[in-house]
């Protein structure tokens, strides 16, 4: 099915984050050995502790905590701007080695909006991806060995990747904040919450309070406001209530 839909999966993840935190920072505040530390991490709750270091600005001990995320059936225009993000490590599906020539039609990423236009405009574009398709294939033909490097150029924003990338704690709590705000662009805000689905149960803590900043104060985009708080606010309790369950 060359149209494809966003999925996201967490590939791996430090086991217990919380209680690696509680022990790193521990190793920070006390004399005591790591065994020591590592049982006060094991038998309290480590929600208190994190909480109290978090808030004291010393932010850099979840970084020993990551995550890896499978991502795919996400468009090139979501790939230039999520690899912005420096700190993230990044492998992606890569257009010189894997062709697209001989297929049918390649995978490719529909905007809502266009689809909410109704089946007419969804099936034009459709065939503009064909249209592509074709002359991807030309210039596959007329370049013959190691043409996708090239026959790749007229591929468009539209053509579907597939990433594997890793953060740790604080470079995605540094994400979900630009990311699922109503103001970042409507593909990377779906992907960064549906990231956030998944990391919250692991690490209810940590991601208390991530996204956007209008759920920490006001928003900060002023007259550029989406005006939707309350709705990014139900989304929250919706996540922290499935959390608990
Ligand atoms: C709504 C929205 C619109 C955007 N529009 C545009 C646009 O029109 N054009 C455009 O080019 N980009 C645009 N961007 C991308 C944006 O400028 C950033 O490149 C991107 O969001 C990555 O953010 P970052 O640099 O804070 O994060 P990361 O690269 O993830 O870095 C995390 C943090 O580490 C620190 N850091 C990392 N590297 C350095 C460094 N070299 N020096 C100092 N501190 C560092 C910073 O504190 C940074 O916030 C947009 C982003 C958003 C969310």
């Amino acid at each position: 099915m060359p149209e494809v839909q966003l999925h996201v999966e967490l590939l791996a993840y430090t086991p217990d984050p919380e209680k690696l935190i509680s022990t790193a920072s521990r190793t920070c505040y006390s004399a005591k050995d790591l065994d020591a530390l590592r049982e006060m991490a094991e038998k309290r709750d480590n929600g208190p502790y994190i909480r109290g270091v978090l808030g004291s600005g010393h932010t850099s001990v979840i970084e020993h905590a990551s995550f890896t995320f499978g991502i795919e059936g996400v468009s090139r225009t979501l790939l230039a701007q999520i690899t912005r993000h420096r700190l993230a490590s990044f492998s992606v599906q890569s257009q010189r080695y894997v062709s697209q020539e001989g297929q049918a039609l390649f995978d490719y990423c529909l905007p809502p909006r266009i689809r909410a236009l109704g089946p007419e405009a969804v099936e034009r574009f459709r065939e503009q991806m064909q249209t592509i398709q074709d002359w991807y294939d030309e210039w596959s033909h007329l370049l013959g060995e190691n043409s996708a490097e090239d026959a790749r150029f007229v591929l468009p924003g539209a053509a579907a990747t597939r990433i594997v990338m890793t953060m740790n704690a604080r470079e995605l709590l540094h994400f979900f904040s630009l990311r699922c705000c109503n103001r970042a662009q409507w593909e990377i805000c779906e992907l960064a919450n549906r990231m956030l689905d998944l990391v919250y149960p692991l690490a209810p803590t940590i991601f208390e309070n991530a996204g956007p900043s209008c759920l920490r104060g006001p928003c900060p985009e002023g007259k550029r406001s989406c005006g939707r708080a309350a709705e990014v606010r139900q989304r929250h309790e919706r996540r922290r209530s499935h959390g608990e369950e």
